[in-house]
């Protein structure tokens, strides 16, 4: 029994340890979104990518399905998750302490790693509802997104913009973007907002059933006040040749933010290393993982961002060069100096 024992101990010693010293594999998990966003395959293209070196990094990446930016900002720096894709938008708020953040105050563990592909402000209504602008709204049943999505945000932003009260002007729901294109054809609701990337499954849903839909362009004097009003919204288009079973004939104009990849302070810097090494490494690979990165720059991945950059990825970021792109201000004033800031 005790000889059984040894062998055991052994063995398990064993798998703990290479000559390399301790190797035990990390786990991480990266929060999405809904399955029928963009989110969720892009942590899935990011694992894809990291998972090949898994031996090289003693390193797994795996995904969850979550209920978007504002829960994946919260579980990021509560530790239940390692990472998270967050809005370029809600990752700001998070920093300065505002929407959500408000009565917590400013989120100081909070770090970016990159930003990833544009996200619109999709507005999708059923065609024969008379909604040609958000002011068309008024009485009707909206799905505004689930508590914890990012686009909650947004929506009320836009209603406000287009002066409608959340609670007297329409029918507000609350339920999440997976859920919305079955209520539309199931004509349960008149229209929902979904801040996503395109093209994406969900709006293909939405526009593909039997009720006639239409994406709604979100345009005009509200929108331009809105947009000096915040920072972190940008003009944006939704292409109509993603959606050829909506009725709209043209590209839809919108405004946007974009999606970033968050961490907390307390990650380990090799992981964070390792993770973005391998994506932005394999660049290329990376990009024909989703349609929606084909706008994707290595520069443009290090803009829209808030939260002072990691310093495992700072570390990777130095050695490509990629640091020139990244503004001193996202660089903690401590590794300013070993950055030549
Ligand atoms: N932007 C959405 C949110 O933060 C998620 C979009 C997606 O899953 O692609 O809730």
């Amino acid at each position: 029994m005790k000889k059984l024992f040894s062998i055991l101990l052994m063995g398990l010693i064993g798998l703990m340890f290479t000559p390399n010293g301790f190797c035990r594999t990390k786990f991480v998990t990266i929060g999405t979104g809904g399955v029928t966003g963009v989110y969720y395959p892009t942590g899935g293209a990011i694992s894809r990518i990291v998972n090949k070196k898994s031996k090289k990094y003693h390193l797994k990446v795996t995904v969850e399905s979550t209920g978007g930016s504002v829960y994946n900002i919260n579980a990021v720096l509560s530790g239940d998750l390692e990472f998270g894709i967050a809005q370029s938008d809600r990752q700001y708020q998070a920093w300065h302490g505002l929407a959500e953040w408000k009565e917590k105050g400013p989120q100081k563990n909070l770090r970016s790693v990159f930003s990833i592909h544009p996200e619109s402000i999709t507005l999708v209504a059923r065609a024969d509802a008379g909604i040609n602008s958000p002011a068309d709204l008024k009485g009707k049943r909206v799905n505004l997104g689930n508590p914890g999505s990012g686009q909650l945000q947004n929506s009320r932003d836009i209603l406000a913009a287009f002066g409608l009260d959340e609670h007297k002007d329409i029918k507000a729901e609350y339920a999440k973007a997976v859920e919305a294109p079955g209520l539309l054809q199931d004509e349960r609701i008149d229209a929902f907002f979904y801040t996503v990337g395109h093209p994406n499954g969900n709006i293909k849903e939405a526009t593909s059933g039997r009720i006639k839909v239409k994406i709604v362009p979100i345009t005009g004097e509200p929108v331009e006040k809105l947009l000096k009003k915040y920072p972190y919204y940008a003009k944006s288009f939704i292409p109509h040749k993603f959606y050829p079973n909506a009725v709209n004939t043209e590209d839809i104009p919108t405004i946007g933010v974009k999606a970033t990849f968050i961490t907390s302070k307390k990650v380990s810097p090799k992981i964070v290393y390792a993770i973005t090494k391998e994506v932005f490494d394999n660049f290329e690979e990376f990009k024909k993982l989703h349609p929606a990165y084909a706008v994707l720059t290595k520069k443009n991945m290090l803009e829209g961002l808030t939260a002072p950059i990691h310093r495992g990825a700072l570390k990777y970021y130095k050695e490509s060069g990629l640091i020139k792109y990244i503004k001193t201000d996202l660089i903690l004033p401590r590794y300013r100096k070993r950055y030549g800031r």
